[in-house]
């Protein structure tokens, strides 16, 4: 420290900080890649053993709630769902459903189903992320795709909105709302609630995969809740990327007084549950092999459960969940979730065949053509919801 005035003012900045026990909003790229290695060692060094790990867990999956405003969490209240519009297509079927996470505040989406489901299918969470062509989240061609391929295996599917996007959007929500957070990630809690009330869904077989800000949705509602049996986030799992928007890294859910976390260990929260990381050379998961998922299996160790968790790294693409990473996450979902490839999968290529799939246009997949013709209870766009 060469200016002593500079020391001073900066121990008074973090002698306040700590007194008033103010937490830190860790956004974005909150740590450079080398801070990001040493914050992990600090990380392991909190546990020994399985049952350390299992305080530490429950500490981090305590923040997270605190830090998202769901602590305790909300009481359940009727979802009140809305399933219209079926539509038949090559071995699957798509209705619109909707329902409330909270009175009045309705979650839209697609609900994508076996064509002969004998009942006891998986049911699978698809979120979304933030890219907004064509058309952007639950409609987007490669959304789609991944519903309509894992509904031609078996699996009941539902695809739905962030705040602000699709049916949101078009009803006039606005993706800066300041609980986006909060929202979606009792949102995700709900839409487990309501797989869990459709006859044709096997409660023990519930799973959740999404890309970029759909995969902060997949790890944040993985830690938070036991009831996902299966994870797959794709493209965000990263040690020094907290996430760009409000809706991933706007709320105290990573630095408090009390504890520091990251993704990586947000993500570890879903051990000895069956967890595949989907990574990138050209973003921020760049490192998942030699960073991310080595902390990630250090966990799993505890278990005896590292046969539980896969990283499939693709050093040579971008971010999304083109076909590649799709590719890679479809057997691994047949495997865990007991799914029947038979007619989607190619076994002389290993590939699963997507051209079956029929791509719906937007106007076909709107819930909702206007807000007259919602339920008169129905939130105005924007509103503050209650969570009391
Ligand atoms: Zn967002």
């Amino acid at each position: 420290m060469k200016h002593p005035l500079l020391f001073v003012v900066l121990f008074v900045v973090s002698t306040t900080a700590q007194e008033t026990g103010k937490p830190t909003l860790c956004v974005g790229r909150y740590q450079s890649e080398a801070d990001a290695v040493k914050q992990l060692a600090r990380l392991s060094k909190t546990h020994a053993n399985l049952a350390q790990w299992k305080a530490r867990a429950a500490a981090v999956r305590e923040q997270i709630l605190t830090g998202a405003k769901l602590n305790p969490l909300p009481r359940r209240t009727p979802l009140n769902p809305i399933i219209k519009d079926k539509r038949s297509y090559n071995g699957y079927t798509v209705e619109s459903a909707s329902f409330e996470a909270r009175p009045g505040f309705f979650v839209y989406g697609s609900l994508y189903r076996p064509q002969s489901s004998k009942g006891s299918c998986p049911g699978i969470l698809c979120p979304h992320g933030h890219a907004r062509g064509p058309e952007g989240g639950r409609l987007r061609p490669d959304q789609q795709h991944r519903c309509a391929t894992l509904a031609r295996m078996g699996a009941v599917v539902f695809s739905y909105d962030m705040v602000g996007f699709g049916d949101s959007l078009h009803l006039g929500w606005n993706h800066q709302h300041k609980q986006a957070l909060t929202l979606q990630t009792w949102s995700s809690i709900r839409a487990l609630d309501f797989l869990e009330t459709l006859p044709d869904v096997d409660k023990k077989r519930l799973a959740v995969t999404g890309c970029s800000g759909g995969g902060t949705q997949t790890f944040l509602l993985t830690a938070v809740d036991d009831r996902v049996a299966v994870s797959v986030p794709v493209v965000m799992v990263s040690a020094h990327f907290f996430g760009g928007c409000h809706c991933e890294s706007g709320m105290p859910i990573h630095k408090t007084a009390k504890l520091e976390t990251n993704n990586a260990e947000f993500a570890a929260l879903a051990a000895p549950r069956p967890l595949q990381l989907i990574s990138v050379g050209g973003d921020w998961t760049k490192n998942t092999p030699k960073v991310e998922y080595p902390f990630i299996q250090s966990i799993y160790k505890y278990f005896d459960a590292e046969g539980n968790v896969e990283n499939a790294h693709f050093a040579g693409e971008g971010h999304g969940y083109q076909l590649s990473k799709r590719q890679a996450m479809y057997p691994f979902m047949v495997k865990h979730l007991g799914l029947d490839p038979k007619g989607v999968l190619d076994k002389t290529t290993g590939s699963y065949d997507e051209s079956k799939n029929t791509i719906e246009t937007p106007k076909r997949m709107h819930n909702f053509n206007s807000l007259k013709e919602m339920p008169r209870h129905a939130l105005k766009p924007g509103t503050i919801v209650s969570f009391k």
